[in-house]
């Protein structure tokens, strides 16, 4: 789960991160009552407009601008409330259609004071896997693509692994403050910054944290400036007041919906519709479509109760999607037995009414010869197979 800027810096601030503060606003009047609050609480004299969606990049976009007064501010606040913000990390990037900005931050300008003498450096914490360890990537080229860095200059990307039992000591954080090139105060303030940022991500169950740009400002303080965070969904039982700032409005619609059937979905730009009971059984019919010439439209994980009700909700869900040439449903009847599935995806078959493409069902497991002689009897559109590879045969003959 993705927690918008305002949300990451609020999550931050509460481990003693030092960020760059600001007030959420939903309107134009929310803008410009946060910048008068906003003036008077830091000192600050310009504010930057940011919009608050799930995607970076937002500057590049015409998403993130610096406002000198209130008249600035009124215009910038008002072009971005509700213009359809496209960066290279929207759906479809920059040629795509955007997403809608509903919120934005008004946040004090900390490069103003003393602009020339500013530095952006990058930070990110994330797992790797490989390793078994959190890792920590620095640099100093921040504020701008992490990935051109890294691809032209890699030398000038740092990693910093941290043992999971020891976590991150003391000497690392003063390894990192001085790669960067700091000294003195900003010295200080970086390995504070770094120790409490780590703190934040273990704290939060994170999976990524991203820093770019974190700022050494005119007076060396050390500042959060934009803020990526993504939490580990698995954990995020454990964190209620975390878990309440999910913005559904920003995710995937369909993916919303399924979840609240009790479906794992997530949507692929293929051609072939799966419904599959187990994550193991879906990736590997996934295999078996892109092999037999086709390409998968979704991932879709029935779980363990594939009864008539899911059955039916999950066809829905599938036939949304206009690529959709064929849908194949593989199911393993272990507990749910095979018969019941066949008599549920006849049923909603028959609920849904005109579909269009053909369905492919291949059961296997319990009463699987049962359930075949259901579907041969229905008299509708649909293929059955026992074994993967006729199903296979048979997505080849429809979409290969
Ligand atoms: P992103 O484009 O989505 O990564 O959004 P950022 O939060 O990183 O903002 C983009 C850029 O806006 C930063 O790299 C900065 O150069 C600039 N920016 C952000 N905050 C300030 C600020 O307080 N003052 C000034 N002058 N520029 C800022
Ligand atoms: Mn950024």
């Amino acid at each position: 789960m993705n927690l918008h800027e305002f949300q990451g810096k609020e999550l931050l601030a509460s481990y003693g991160v030092t960020i760059q503060r600001g007030v959420v606003a939903e309107t134009l009047e929310e803008a410009v009552s946060g910048f008068e609050k906003l003036q008077s609480e830091t000192g600050t004299k310009f504010a930057v407009v940011k919009a608050q969606i799930h995607a970076g990049g937002r500057g590049k976009g015409g998403g993130v601008k610096l406002a000198k007064n209130k008249e600035e501010l009124k215009e910038h606040a008002g072009n971005i409330l509700g213009m359809m913000l496209k960066t290279p990390q929207t759906p479809g990037g920059i040629n795509g259609p955007g997403k809608l900005v509903r919120k934005i931050l008004i946040a004090e300008d900390v490069y103003a004071p003393d602009f020339d003498a500013c530095e952006e450096i990058y930070i990110s914490i994330l797992m790797d896997r490989e390793m078994k360890k959190n890792v920590i990537i620095y640099s100093t080229e921040g504020g701008m693509d992490i990935e051109e860095v890294a691809e032209h200059t890699p030398h000038l990307v740092h990693k910093e692994y941290v043992d999971p039992t020891l976590g991150l000591m003391p000497f690392q954080t003063r390894k990192i403050a001085f790669n960067l090139g700091l000294s003195g105060v900003a010295f200080k303030g970086m390995t504070k910054f770094v120790s409490n940022l780590y703190k934040a991500f273990v704290g939060s169950d994170a999976s990524l944290f991203e820093i770019n740009p974190c700022l050494k400002a005119g007076d060396d303080s050390i500042i959060a400036v934009d803020c990526k965070v993504s939490l580990d969904e698995n954990a995020l039982f454990r964190h209620p007041d975390l878990a309440a700032q999910r913005d559904e409005s920003e995710e995937d619609a369909t993916e919303v919906e399924a979840k609240s059937y009790g479906l794992n979905f997530v949507n692929l730009d293929g051609n072939v519709g799966c419904m599959v009971n187990g994550a193991g059984l879906a990736m590997a019919t996934m295999d078996i479509i892109k092999l037999s010439g086709g390409s998968p439209a979704n991932f879709l994980d029935v779980g363990g109760t594939a009864d008539a009700a899911r059955v039916e909700q999950a066809f829905r869900i599938i036939l949304r999607d206009e690529n959709v040439k064929a849908i194949l449903i593989n199911i393993f009847g272990g507990i749910v037995r095979c018969d019941r599935v066949a008599q549920g995806v006849v049923d909603a078959y028959k609920n849904i009414g005109n579909i269009s493409v053909p369905i492919i069902v291949r059961l296997q497991g319990t009463n699987a010869d049962i359930a075949k002689t259901i579907i041969d009897e229905s008299g509708l559109e649909v293929h059955s197979a026992i074994q993967l590879q006729e199903a296979a045969d048979l997505v080849e003959k429809l979409v290969g």
